[in-house]
């Protein structure tokens, strides 16, 4: 699937996904449980045709790993959901067994003990997945020449008591099995609560509200940008209409204000987006039009 190996360059560096799997035939309301009909009239021509199924309806979304390279080191954004992970209130990520590390191999040339350092932007079940996999009943760190780079206020949250509550279900052992025995392994950089820069062309932006630490992550290279922006976004639909949350965004408020803040960035900057969820390329550009939000795919 050629769509799949294309690479998109940011000054000299390289972006290219790999998909872990597509999500199809998904409700708009059970994704936007917030939505009054009027939110989606007319919204369907303004979508591409990798935004929605033949029914013109539904929602086709994707979840997939950006794979960086830098002159120097080979960066994985977002690690999908993983293999063999139990997630029985969460059907979509229970017991998978995708060929996920394959196609890492066969699409990007990158083998696991090649990855320097793995971002994650959150550490929600579809962003932390390939963090780990099982290997003699026990999870290891998928990568184990990584650095693993997230917030740690992140960590310290999905760790705690405070975090098993109903928005958060779809996420339950996600922090036991994919984060902790990165964090045992001594592999993990944190970022603190101001994000900041890494490794130099990095820089972790603090969008909280998705989820309690949610960053951001802007790439800046020979004058061009780009921006990961994990779940800011999940759906073109949210440029359209940015005042839609998601049935996952756990602090509305602060979701809807990161949201506000990285669209209005990435129409001033031009930049580059790389989306977690969007379907067909899963990246493009924002422009303000006449006061409304535009999505164009690259
Ligand atoms: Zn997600």
């Amino acid at each position: 699937m050629a769509i799949q190996n294309r690479t998109y360059r940011v000054g000299d560096v390289t972006i290219q996904k790999v998909l872990e799997q597509k999500l199809r035939d998904v409700p708009k309301t059970f994704i936007y449980p917030t939505a009054k009909p009027e939110d989606f009239e007319g919204i369907t021509t303004q979508l591409a045709a990798e935004d929605l199924e033949e029914n013109r309806e539904d929602l086709i979304l994707s979840v997939h790993t950006w794979v960086v390279r830098t002159p120097k080191h080979v960066v994985l954004v977002d690690t999908g959901s993983g293999n063999h992970k139990q997630r029985p209130l969460n059907p979509s990520f229970h017991e998978q067994n995708i060929p996920f590390l394959e196609r890492l191999r066969d699409e990007a040339g990158v083998l696991p003990e090649d990855v320097d350092y793995v971002f994650n932007t959150h550490l929600h079940v579809d962003h932390s997945g390939w963090n780990t996999v099982i290997k003699n009943d026990r999870w290891v760190p998928t990568f184990p020449n990584a650095r693993y780079v997230f917030p740690r206020v992140e960590a310290d949250y999905y760790g705690s008591p405070a975090s098993h509550n109903e928005v958060n279900v779809p996420s339950l052992g996600v922090f036991e099995d994919s984060v902790l025995p990165v964090i045992e392994a001594g592999l993990v950089d944190f970022v603190g609560p101001d994000g900041g820069t890494y490794l130099d062309c990095f820089k972790f932006i603090p969008t909280r509200g998705h989820s309690i630490g949610h960053m951001s992550i802007q790439l800046a290279s020979g004058g061009e940008t780009a921006i990961f922006g994990g779940d800011i976004l999940h759906h073109p639909i949210q440029v359209l209409r940015p005042h839609l949350n998601t049935v996952f965004c756990e602090f509305a408020d602060e979701a809807l204000a990161s949201r506000a803040k990285i669209l209005r960035k990435l129409a001033e900057d031009r930049a580059l987006y790389c989306a977690t969820h969007f379907g067909g390329s899963s990246t493009g550009y924002v422009a303000l039009k006449d006061g409304t939000y535009t999505w164009t795919y690259a």
